[in-house]
């Protein structure tokens, strides 16, 4: 496929605003992590690259879109026993152009602002950021997972007995003390 091989090329630094939507240019190629400090921070390394593709064009409302698609693979950190886990990420987005905050304001649902009245666009910024925004809250290796899991039901069966033994020892004065001692942290 003619597609893939262009991801072999570095993503271009720059685009010019004022031909790439007259021109419906399209432009795909890879960003090393390493030249994206932003994402970067947000990861136990910054070893590969993220692929990308962008379509530049005027729609039927006149707006100046930006439609894309990302890939990347990162590291990031396992919330639970914080080693690297590795995520792969894809993603499709659809922008538009504004140049203030009042026509990002009146933008549809459906399509996201770039905030932008630059007469050159950058590819890195526009994909860095749109990587960022895909990127999970929370990241676990699937048996961390899977631990994480089993500790909430070994909890809700420990709430259930706390409140049974809290019953049977209705009259002892030291129960109550007892029993929120022994309550699980429901954080
Ligand atoms: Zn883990």
């Amino acid at each position: 496929m003619v597609e893939t091989l262009e991801f072999a090329s570095p993503m271009l630094p720059f685009v010019d605003a004022r031909k790439a939507f007259r021109h419906e240019q399209r432009i795909a190629g890879y960003l090393p992590l390493a030249s994206l400090k932003n994402l970067s921070a947000m990861l136990t390394d910054n070893e590969g690259k993220i692929e990308a593709v962008l379509t530049f064009r005027f729609d039927q409302d006149r707006r100046r879109r930006i439609d894309g698609e990302l890939w990347a693979t990162v590291n990031v950190q396992c919330q639970r026993c914080l080693e690297p886990v590795q995520i792969s990420l894809g993603e499709q987005f659809e922008l538009a152009v504004v140049s203030t905050e009042a026509m990002a304001k009146n933008l549809p649902a459906s399509l996201d602002p770039w905030l932008s009245d630059a007469e050159t666009l950058i590819p890195a910024d526009i994909i860095e950021e749109q990587l960022i925004l895909c990127m999970p809250i929370v990241s676990t290796h699937s048996e961390c997972n899977a631990a994480i899991v089993h500790d909430v039901l070994e909890k809700g069966v420990g709430i259930e007995h706390s409140e049974q033994i809290e019953k049977k020892q209705e009259k002892n004065p030291f129960s109550v003390l007892a029993t929120l001692k022994n309550k699980p942290d429901t954080h």
